[in-house]
């Protein structure tokens, strides 16, 4: 993992080694605005796969940060009620800036985790943003939490959210409000035009609640999340889905790549001294592009 988080040139053949032993893990993705209680949601998901013997692997990224550090998103709080139990990892990850850093870097580190036997991995996005969906699609069953109070209804049709839920949550179900928020979505949900190409279409998801700091409803999500990976399987769509995720790691590998290449290549100059150019109007960025490229190849 931490060869994944330093982007350690070893990694190349590391991955290679660890190719015979994944594909077992079930991946889940847990999505939704800050405050509606992913975490605990997420540690009551903990509590409940390890009830039934599952180890459970927790990446916690952040899309919108470039921090790193577990201090900063909690996860040592969480920790700590399981840092005894080896069948529980938990890991908070940030871009730190790099080009596509969790695009690159959490498939590297679902891989890790597939391949040391955690039977479920999930991914939790922190922080705010469209990137949510992006990372949402790196699992093959996304979770959309939403809670009453916070406008999310709207919010969820707003940042095509309702495209991404393989299963919906209504997290503080103890709230006003929460059947009113169960109501919306599920009229939203039912008005949405069900497209066959869609990687969901065939699958009703469903609207589920929960009280996430009292554990209330986790086993109904945890089933859920069984139902919804049988249905994966039977139907195909597990493959397609894998396919896709694996087409955005190599283009995200080949992205950043292809920068490190481009950049070594420029010499003592630097993308930001074209970026410079550009911006004074000295140059334009088509030029500045072809720099990049090997000689004689243009945008
Ligand atoms: P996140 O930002 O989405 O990860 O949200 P957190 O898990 O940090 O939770 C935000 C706050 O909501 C915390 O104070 C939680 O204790 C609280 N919380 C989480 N779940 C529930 C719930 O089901 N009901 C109520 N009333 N509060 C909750």
């Amino acid at each position: 993992m931490s060869l994944v988080e330093n982007r350690s040139p070893r990694l190349r053949a590391v991955m290679g080694e660890l190719m015979a032993h994944v594909g077992t893990a079930r991946t889940v993705g847990v999505t939704g605005s800050p405050g509606v209680g992913k975490s605990t949601l997420v540690t009551a998901m903990v509590g409940a796969y390890r009830s039934t013997g599952a180890r459970v692997g927790v990446l916690a990224v952040d899309p919108s940060s470039p921090f790193t550090g577990g201090a900063v998103l909690g996860d040592r709080v969480r920790m700590q009620e399981y840092a005894t139990d080896a069948g529980v990892y938990i890991r908070s990850m940030a871009s730190r800036g790099h080009l596509g850093g969790l695009s690159w870097a959490t498939p590297q580190a679902l891989r890790v985790l597939d391949a040391v036997g955690f039977e479920v991995v999930v991914i939790e996005t922190v922080g705010v943003g469209q990137s949510e969906v992006e990372v949402a699609g790196l699992a093959d069953t996304t979770v959309v939490a939403l809670a009453p109070g916070m406008g999310d209804g709207i919010q969820a049709a707003k940042a095509g959210i309702l495209e991404i839920g393989d299963v919906f949550v209504v997290n503080k179900a103890d709230r006003d409000g929460a059947g009113t928020v169960v109501r919306d979505l599920t009229a939203m949900l039912r008005a949405a035009p069900s497209v066959p190409a869609l990687e969901s279409a065939g699958w009703t998801p469903p609207v589920l609640r929960t009280i996430a700091h009292r554990g209330s409803g986790v086993e109904g999500l945890v089933q859920a999340l069984a139902e919804h990976a049988d249905w994966l399987s039977s139907s195909g769509r597990l493959q397609a889905r894998r396919r896709r995720q694996a087409r955005e790691e190599i283009e995200a590998l080949a992205q950043a790549d292809f920068l490190d290449r481009a950049r070594a290549g420029l010499g003592d100059a630097t993308i930001d001294d074209l970026a410079a150019r550009v911006a004074a109007g000295e140059l334009d960025p088509y030029s500045a592009a072809d720099q990049l490229l090997p000689s004689g190849e243009r945008y």
